[in-house]
């Protein structure tokens, strides 16, 4: 049985690892429905629900492929870890990447993965050409697929097999991590945002504090990372939660132990070694992207219901901003967006405080993240992105026996 990351989605279905284009272009002539996975990282229903699930991790492609200036050809299939040492040996970096570099290429691109600057692109804005291969079996270039379209898809177009990607010369970041008071990260956001190339911070519910994280720039000779002390601060706050339900005063003091035992970080490392952590506490996740101007109110307000009618959660609330592009399904299109992403623990309900929260993302504007979970329907999805229905004609002339499109995405995707 196959389940993502998480433990919410899951599928019986079999499995298909093909290892060439042939046997690849032969599982897509002979499932009447079937979904490609990349790390299985996604928490929505993208990946389960066809006849099969292509697994293209042994694809036989080399990781790097054709190099023209800063643009590279890369195996799509390929995981983020693995390519950023490979560019690197080539004197290459990404731009920018998100908090965990297990994802595939493809997979965190369908998505609209993205990481954190106001600067910054996701991903798939990174994209500049592209290889798929199609419902039909034919493959397809971005020569025959406008490259906006290909970007992000959901794995909807087509199969995605190489990709031509922007890159960087490689370089190294310096990362400082504080904690803050709330009301000052909160003041001071857009400010930080501008003077630093990589800004987010944390809000630590029930504390009143903040920790800012800050990426930039460093010529610096490079030092060691401090442990990861993320895995120990979330659950000495699961603990305080649970100590939470038998005495407040308990919680209280556990969180207060926790912000004095907050260290702060301060070295210089390899892009992507720096901006990049494991996650090794499960969770559910909600991640609206929100017009700048609006978001520090919805921050308050969701800061506020948390405290006021959610004493069950303990994980932080992540802000984040990423610059704007032009993909079609991209939730950064036309502009630059303020990402606030909620969590809840994967073995406990989520419901109660996503589905509290999510109408005041909806209501300023806010574009769901495609791997995280949302509850927008087909008509609110196409009145949030300008080119939705173009996307949806091209996806039904490419795939109209809706090979690559199951029960829970043809309910947004067709009319
Ligand atoms: C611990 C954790 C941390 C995360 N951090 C971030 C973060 O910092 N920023 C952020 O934006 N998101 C983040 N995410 C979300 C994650 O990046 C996205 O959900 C991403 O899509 C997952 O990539 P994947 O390789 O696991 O793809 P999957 O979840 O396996 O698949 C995602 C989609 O891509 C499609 N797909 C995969 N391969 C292909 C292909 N070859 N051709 C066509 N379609 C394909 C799949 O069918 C599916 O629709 C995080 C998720 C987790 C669990």
């Amino acid at each position: 049985m196959w389940t993502n990351w998480a433990g919410n989605q899951s599928a019986q279905t079999a499995i298909t690892g093909p290892v060439s284009i042939a046997e690849l272009q032969q599982a897509i002539a002979e499932t009447p429905s079937l979904r490609v996975v990349g790390a299985g990282h996604s928490f929505t229903p993208i990946v389960a629900g066809g006849d099969r699930i292509l697994d293209l991790s042994e694809l036989d492609m080399p990781t790097l492929g054709d190099r023209d200036g800063n643009r590279i050809w890369v195996n799509a299939n390929a995981r983020l870890r693995d390519l950023s040492p490979a560019l690197a040996a080539q004197g290459l970096a990404f731009r920018n990447l998100g908090d965990i570099n297990a994802q595939s290429l493809a997979g965190a691109a369908s998505t609209a993965t993205h990481g954190t600057g106001r600067t910054l692109p996701c991903l798939a804005a990174e994209i500049t050409a592209a290889k798929l291969v199609s419902a039909g079996g034919d493959i397809l270039s971005t020569d025959d697929i406008p490259l906006e379209m290909a970007q992000v898809t959901l794995g909807m177009l087509g199969v995605l097999t190489e990709a031509q990607i922007s890159v960087v010369p490689k370089y190294n970041l310096r990362r400082r991590v504080r904690l803050a008071d709330l009301q000052d990260s909160l003041a001071n956001m857009h400010q930080n945002w501008a003077e630093n190339r990589n800004f987010e911070f944390f809000c630590i519910p029930f504390t009143g504090k903040a920790v800012e994280i800050r990426h930039d720039l460093s010529d610096a000779a490079e030092g060691t990372a401090p442990r990861d002390l993320d895995m120990i601060a979330v659950k000495v706050l699961k603990l305080a939660r649970n100590a939470g339900k038998l005495s407040g005063g308990v919680r209280r003091m556990l969180l207060k132990l926790l912000t004095l035992a907050q260290s702060d970080e301060d070295y210089v490392g390899e892009s992507w070694r720096v901006l990049c952590s494991d996650r090794h506490i499960r969770f559910n996740e909600m991640e609206y992207h929100l017009p700048p101007d609006v978001a520090g109110d919805v921050l308050q307000e969701v800061i506020t219901r948390l405290h006021r009618d959610h004493k069950d959660i303990y994980f932080p609330i992540e802000v984040r901003q990423t610059a704007g592009d032009t993909a079609c399904l991209s939730p950064f299109q036309g502009g630059p967006r303020i990402s606030i992403a909620v969590h809840t623990d994967a073995n406990e309900d989520h419901r109660r405080y996503f589905d509290a929260l999510e109408p005041l993302f909806v209501e300023a504007g806010g574009r769901p993240h495609w791997g995280k979970m949302h509850s927008l329907t087909h008509k609110e999805l196409s009145g949030l992105y300008p080119d939705f229905d173009r996307f949806c004609a091209l996806r039904e002339q490419l795939d109209p026996g809706g090979k690559f499109l199951t029960p829970a995405l043809a309910k947004l995707f067709r009319p």
